[in-house]
């Protein structure tokens, strides 16, 4: 399997530590709001790369709830989003995290996401924080100012070449004009925070510094470490994470264990609007709520994330959500049809349906290449090499990895009947019910000669435009 390593900049053949397990950490939400179909195109990318892992290997899944620690900014400034969201809707920071948790995994569930093997939430995982702080310190790499323990970035040697020049060059330049004096280093990040003397903090803790919560970066750290080893096969998140919550996790991990951390650093690329960026603290987004009251299933924007590689940015328009859900139907469509011919047909040639099934395989394996993936899906059921009874099968084997629930028997295609349609069939179900078969026939024939073809089934007439 090649996979791109944002680490390295490069596709690479990828070689587990261990192939009797593989191991899997991905950022989890921040649950201080709703997620944006923006962030659940990050999970789905990431369920697709863990279903497509397990083809080969088990595989360990480790996902945080960030429930605490996360600021407004991603470095170390403004207030905590939990007490933002409890201030807001004027609940404690504790239900905000329940409630918001529960509702992400609503929406998780709904993409056929697979649960991870396990979820940790930061609240639960204080002390392992302050372990990881306190190794820090002891090596050296820790100071304190007035706010909190911060993390000296000048002490490790590839901080720069890992954060890139861009972000550098912003920082050198003087963009974060807002930095606090007391920090040695621009680049420089809260380990622990101290509370506020002048407000009451709901989430906070003793630690051996002073009352305070963890930084947003230590969490993953310490969360992915205890559950996955020093070092970790895969490491996920949105791009958004690379420059400064995942160049931290790297700096203050092998720090902390002089271990390699990660050895695949594995990003998804944005969902965007026209206007621009979806983001969660503007308020400008969509949920698949949203989606939903409109009259979408959620696994018609699985299948939009689908249709384009994880690393490229992808637009989000009704109009290709609409196209999306059009594809969707008729593969399922197509499906029904195999099946049903496969009833009658039942002979698999293992060699074909091999070949089908590692052209998909290879797809996917190629740095997760779901468009070409699907493209294979479509060439066996627009009447590929396959017979009814291999396509059944394979459509299993794909369905397993795409997870877009194929084998949903199809919506019936909806028409808009006319008036006088409507009052054939009226009279024609009234006919039925009075057991007039000879007027029931007659109003079948009148219905053909209008263009409609009329199916008596358990559920009452069915009608379809010929
Ligand atoms: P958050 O809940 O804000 O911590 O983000 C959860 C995940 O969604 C992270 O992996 C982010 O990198 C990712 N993410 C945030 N915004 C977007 C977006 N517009 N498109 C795709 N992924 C996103
Ligand atoms: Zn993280």
């Amino acid at each position: 399997m090649q996979l791109y390593n944002s680490e390295t900049r490069r596709k690479e053949e990828f070689n587990p530590l261990n192939p009797a397990q593989v191991t899997m950490y991905c950022c989890g939400p921040t649950v201080y709001n709703y997620a944006h179909i923006g962030n659940m195109r990050t999970y789905i990318f990431e369920d697709l790369l863990g279903r497509t892992l397990r083809l080969r290997y088990p595989v360990k899944h480790v996902m945080n709830v960030t429930d605490v620690g996360h600021l407004v900014s991603d470095a170390d400034d403004g207030e905590d989003k939990m007490e933002v969201g409890a201030a807001r809707e004027g609940k404690s920071a504790w239900d905000i995290a329940k409630f918001y948790e529960t509702k992400f995994f609503e929406d998780y569930d709904a993409l056929h996401c697979t649960r991870p093997s396990v979820t940790s939430r930061a609240t639960e995982h204080i002390q392992e924080m302050i372990a990881l702080v306190k190794t820090l310190e002891e090596k050296g790499y820790t100071y304190r100012t007035s706010d909190g323990i911060y993390y000296d970035t000048s002490k490790f040697a590839r901080y720069d070449a890992l954060v890139g020049r861009s972000r550098l060059e912003g920082l050198k330049g003087g963009a974060r004009v807002e930095m606090s004096e007391e920090k040695k280093n621009p680049t420089d990040f809260a380990l622990w925070k101290f509370s506020p003397t002048d407000k009451k903090r709901q989430m906070e803790w003793d630690s051996p510094w002073g009352v305070g919560f963890p930084g947003w970066h230590v969490e993953c750290s310490a969360m992915a470490m205890k559950y996955l080893g020093p070092t970790i096969d895969i490491h996920c998140g949105g791009i958004d994470h690379v420059s400064v919550h995942h160049t931290n996790e790297i700096a203050q991990s092998e720090a902390a264990t002089g271990q390699k951390y990660v050895d695949y650093w594995v990003h998804g690329e944005f969902l965007v609007l026209r206007a621009g960026k979806m983001s969660k603290s503007g308020g400008t987004f969509v949920t698949l709520q949203t989606l939903r009251d409109k009259g979408y299933d959620p696994l018609d924007y699985r299948y939009l994330c689908l249709t384009a590689h994880y690393r490229t940015q992808l637009e989000f328009t009704y109009e290709s959500l609409d196209s999306a859900r059009k594809s969707l139907q008729t593969l399922r469509r197509e499906v029904a049809k195999a099946q049903e011919t496969a009833l009658r047909q039942t002979a698999v040639s293992t060699a074909r349906l091999g070949e089908m099934k590692a052209q998909f395989q290879a797809a996917m394996e190629d740095d997760l290449n779901a468009p070409k993936a699907l493209a294979v899906v479509w060439e066996v059921l627009r009447g590929g090499d396959l017979n009814a009874a291999e396509t059944v099968e394979f459509v299993k084997f794909a369905d397993g990895v795409l997870s877009l629930d194929l084998f949903r028997a199809p919506e019936e295609k909806k028409v808009a009947l006319p008036e006088e349609i409507q009052q054939l069939l009226q009279a024609r179900a009234e006919a039925r019910a009075a057991k007039d078969y000879k007027k029931s026939d007659e109003l079948r024939d009148a219905l053909r000669s209008a263009g409609y073809a009329v199916k008596d089934t358990p559920q009452g007439q069915q009608v379809e435009k010929l």
